[in-house]
């Protein structure tokens, strides 16, 4: 399930809640029990890919980034 993360412009608290995207509309404040939010976007996909990438590239010889000297 993917984790959103929101802020609220009534008291301006930063929270992350877990849910199906479907129920994304449905989420309120937990501190003022407001409605009113701003969906914060995070950038931690790219890194965790990244991450696990170079882990199972490491086991070949053939790996393109270890011929060029990478990581
Ligand atoms: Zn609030």
């Amino acid at each position: 399930m993917p984790t959103y993360e929101f802020t609220c412009k009534q008291c301006a608290n930063r929270f992350e809640v877990m849910l199906p995207s479907e129920q994304k509309a449905n989420v309120s404040c937990p501190q003022c029990m407001c409605g009113d939010l701003q969906e914060v976007y995070t950038v931690n996909v790219s890194k965790a890919g990244k991450s696990s990438k170079s882990d199972s590239c490491a086991q070949s010889d053939s790996c393109p980034s270890k011929r060029f000297g990478f990581g």
